[in-house]
């Protein structure tokens, strides 16, 4: 494509134009913004912005939160990964891009997938008095598994102590 490439590589000929930068500010946002994909998709448990941001600079320490944020933004508005809204807390992301539920624990704040039949609430609504639907979350909230058992421990540790006392 640029014939001068090898010999500025050489560093014979330092011809830089405007394509060049372009290109090379091009490649870096590829990368980047793969980064930030490659880490939601590493993750797998519904990060916030801030989480993705420490796993990329744990391996790529110079990147800027500001651009993890930015390319997160572009991601979801590309449909690569989902903006999970979480009532009265940051928003998550998610590697799944079909459309699924989601569930709130309101222990640990932990999001996790829940399989629903019927996702498209939506399409099931019978009068909507000329409201225009453009879309619909649905979060459960609840006690996760993990914090349900370890509530039940506690209850039970509880219980033995006023026995024995
Ligand atoms: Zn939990
Ligand atoms: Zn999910």
């Amino acid at each position: 494509m640029y014939p001068l490439a090898s010999n500025a590589r050489d560093g014979v000929i330092m011809v830089t134009t405007t394509a060049d930068k372009h290109d090379r500010a091009t490649t870096r946002n590829t990368i980047q913004r793969a980064l930030v994909l490659e880490a939601v998709r590493t993750l797998r448990d519904h990060p916030t912005s801030a989480d993705v941001y420490e796993a990329v600079r744990e391996h790529h320490p110079s990147i800027s939160r500001a651009t993890v944020y930015r390319n997160l933004g572009v991601l979801a508005s590309r449909g690569e990964v989902t903006r999970v809204e979480v009532p009265n807390g940051a928003d998550r992301y998610d590697f799944r891009t079909t459309p699924h539920c989601h569930a709130l624990c309101r222990t640990c704040g932990g999001v996790f997938d829940i399989e629903m039949p019927q996702v498209d609430m939506a399409s099931q609504v019978t009068d909507a008095h000329g409201f225009f639907i453009e879309r619909c979350e649905i979060v459960f909230e609840g006690v996760c598994a993990q914090c349900r058992s370890r509530d039940e421990a506690h209850v039970e540790k509880d219980c033995g102590s006023r026995h024995s006392a």
